[in-house]
């Protein structure tokens, strides 16, 4: 397998891994509930899913997959297309409540470009399905910038959430593209593509970022939880606000470069809305170190983990034979 191809798979499944034990560990918020450190798809509640069950997260990202695989593009109506029919054929699990009103609009017949909603709801709905765009346009930062807009526009129109979409994109990029992890050319590629409207927050953050990553990891993450809030504000948790969700994502990522599972466990701790940081964290720890990195009970313990990674297979061989390549 060519190192791009591997990085491809890492980021779909390391994307479905992260939401999937992710979405264990909300369930075992009950007091006195243990903890299993990242050794099983457990704590899932009364059988009512199946083992390795992930959420809206991965829907969401697999969605925009097979819209690019039908249209050798990323187009907005294709996507807004494949979101509606996964509302209406699949048990979305946990589903965001921007989403959730932007594709019962596009169900009741808005446009993809008219379906988003308002400015002032910044969730992270965008940020973290915002992978694939990451591995279509890693060669191209101008196109990934309008491919992220495209598909984050379906959803949410404020201009914070379009900006995180593209971070995330640009951090899987940077890590297809790139052999080794350089932490300040990394910070700097970043930022490079948040220098755009919605950009401050993260580029004020990124700027810090040195910093974050220097300091004990409470007190880092209790900073990046307040990132882009406003000033009351003052829990130490990851709320479901698209900034500091993407900045505790590319922090665990930063701050345990060499191992995924040091990096989700993490994003686990800083708690919150840890099946989204779980899904972005694990998406770009899996396009820096491959499938291969991805423990083995996990890749194929998550649910679909097959079907996954022939996505992941597909979209590498389109993004080949757009450009020609003979493999
Ligand atoms: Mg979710």
């Amino acid at each position: 397998m060519q190192n791009a191809e591997r990085k491809y798979a890492g980021t779909l499944l390391g994307c479905a891994v992260g939401d999937a034990v992710g979405l264990c560990y909300q369930f075992a918020h009950l007091p006195g509930e243990k903890r299993e450190p990242l050794e099983s798809f457990s704590y899932l509640p009364f059988g009512r899913y199946p083992p390795g069950q992930y959420s809206d997260d991965t829907d969401m990202t697999l969605a925009i997959v097979r819209a690019i695989l039908e249209r050798g593009e990323v187009s907005g109506p294709s996507i807004a297309k494949e979101f509606v029919r996964m509302w209406e054929t699949c048990p979305v699990v946990d589903p965001g409540i921007s989403c959730s009103d932007a594709i019962e609009a596009l169900i009741r017949g808005a446009p993809w470009d008219g379906s988003g909603t308002s400015e002032g709801r910044a969730g992270n709905g965008t940020a973290m399905r915002a992978s694939p765009i990451g591995l279509w346009d890693y060669d191209d930062m101008e196109k990934l910038r309008r491919d992220s807009e495209i598909q984050s526009v379906i959803t949410h129109k404020d201009r914070r959430a379009v900006a995180g979409a593209i971070a995330v994109a640009a951090a899987v990029a940077y890590n297809v593209k790139n052999g080794e992890l350089d932490c300040e050319n990394f910070i700097s590629f970043i930022k490079a593509e948040c220098r755009i409207d919605g950009g401050g927050p993260y580029l004020q953050y990124l700027d810090d970022m040195p910093k974050l990553l220097g300091m004990p990891e409470a007190e880092a993450i209790s900073i990046i939880a307040r990132a882009g809030q406003e000033q009351r504000f003052s829990g130490s948790h990851i709320t479901p606000f698209v900034v500091p969700t993407v900045l505790v994502s590319l922090y665990a990522f930063l701050k345990h470069p060499d191992s995924f599972l040091d990096a989700l466990a993490l994003v686990y701790r800083a708690g919150g809305d840890i099946d989204t940081t779980g899904a972005i964290t694990g998406a770009i720890s899996g396009s820096c170190l491959g499938a291969e990195q991805i423990p083995k009970h996990l890749k194929e313990g998550v649910l679909n983990g097959e079907y996954i990674a022939e996505l992941a297979r597909k979209l590498w061989q389109a993004k080949q034979e757009r450009h020609g390549v003979r493999r």
